[in-house]
């Protein structure tokens, strides 16, 4: 099946169920027949109706889908984006270990690195994501774990992702890749060499702002040694977030190929506008890394950033006068949003570390919803305009 009908078919009815749309399990527990299947349950790894901490059919089954969606063995779901990095990293380093990651991360896998995995003995290099050379060298010098986000927020830089797996295979190191930005309908890590995909759910997936959920990808073992730190970290998915997870990624196709759509044509409007000194989307030419996006991406996403002349007054001025555009974090459900990353940070980093993640006081992410383009672009230039 291609991916579009994969999110419609994918996970099949169980036998005897009629009903054409999934159930929910909210049950936390489940019955034992008799002494002999309570062991047999108690035994099991990754149960699925045992205690819903350690599984849950509606969590099987929004797993399946999205494993199959991203072309792994297995999935586990989480509460959040940040339950299923976090169980991810914490299940798979320990005390000696080196992490290589990126300058530039979602802010809270940037706190896990520098904040929390110290406190473990586990010692962090951070690399320009860009500069592969870099890169690669930082792994030759010894990892066991390699995390790696592209496009990385919120300049669109890439990771060449055969490239930096290669690299770890050759230094015995697991490669984790967020593969939230484009969506595993722009981009297959596993098929390039990752060995773990981790998403938030809550963003493309999910793909309404309605529900926190996240998601981990992998073969079979690796899953099963994460599910081992996953039940006891305890990020589990509610029963009903992991429905309504189901009941997103019905459309995820429909709204993805609209995403991309929008993302570029406003792009390519922007690069060409006289009050705008700068676009980030991989999908244009003038993109660093535009040949890498096309070697490893088959579209190019719905995030986008620019840089407005004007600073950050000018900036704030062109936010506050957009209408479509919902002043908000997050991305990837239907309502396009607007953030001004400067003012984002402003409390969480200081004036070097924002040079270093690439946050100049005038750059503004859109992150491109469903709405009719002419309408979005039409937004845009009235904004501009004042
Ligand atoms: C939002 C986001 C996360 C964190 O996900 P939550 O669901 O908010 O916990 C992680 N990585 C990326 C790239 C994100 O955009």
């Amino acid at each position: 099946m291609r991916p579009d009908t994969h999110l419609v078919h994918g996970d099949p009815r169980p036998e005897g169920d009629s009903a054409l749309a999934p159930p929910i399990h909210p049950s936390a527990t489940f019955v034992a027949r008799d002494a002999e299947d309570f062991a047999r349950m108690a035994g099991q790894v990754m149960h699925t109706r045992y205690y819903t901490r350690y599984g849950n059919p509606t969590h099987e089954r929004v797993a399946a889908l999205i494993a199959g969606l991203e072309g792994g063995e297995a999935a586990l779901v989480t509460a959040s984006g940040m339950g299923a990095i976090s169980t991810t990293v914490l299940a798979l380093v320990g005390q000696g270990d080196r992490v290589v990651a990126q300058t530039a991360h979602y802010m809270g896998t940037a706190r896990l690195l520098a904040e929390m995995l110290p406190r473990f003995g586990v010692t962090v290099t951070l690399v320009d994501q860009a500069d592969t050379d870099a890169f690669v060298g930082a792994i030759a010098a010894g990892a066991r774990l390699v995390l790696v986000e592209t496009p990385a927020n919120p300049t669109l830089a890439l990771t060449d992702l055969r490239a930096v797996c290669a690299a770890a295979r050759a230094a015995g190191a697991l490669v984790v890749a967020d593969n939230t930005f484009a969506t595993p309908l722009n981009q297959r890590p596993l098929a390039l060499g990752v060995d773990v995909v981790v998403h938030s759910a809550t963003k493309y997936l999910g793909g309404h702002h309605d529900l926190t959920a996240g998601a981990i990808v992998a073969s079979r073992a690796l899953i099963e040694r994460i599910w081992s730190s996953a039940i006891v970290l305890g990020a589990t998915l509610g029963p009903h977030d992991a429905w309504l997870l189901l009941r997103g990624l019905r459309t995820l196709a429909l709204r993805v190929e609209r995403t991309n759509h929008n993302a570029l044509a406003v792009a390519r409007h922007l690069a060409g506008h006289p009050a705008v000194a700068a676009v980030h989307h991989p999908g244009l030419e003038s993109h660093p890394q535009h040949q890498l996006a096309r070697e490893q991406m088959s579209g190019f996403g719905g995030v986008l950033a620019l840089r407005v002349h004007g600073g950050y007054a000018g900036a704030a001025r062109f936010v506050s006068r957009l209408r479509l555009f919902t002043h908000a974090v997050s991305l990837g459900g239907v309502e396009s949003l607007v953030v001004h990353a400067a003012a984002m940070w402003a409390g969480t980093l200081d004036d070097e570390q924002m040079r270093v993640a690439g946050v100049q006081p005038d750059l503004v992410r859109l992150a491109l919803g469903i709405e009719a383009t002419e309408d979005l672009i039409a937004d845009l230039d009235q904004a501009l305009a004042g």
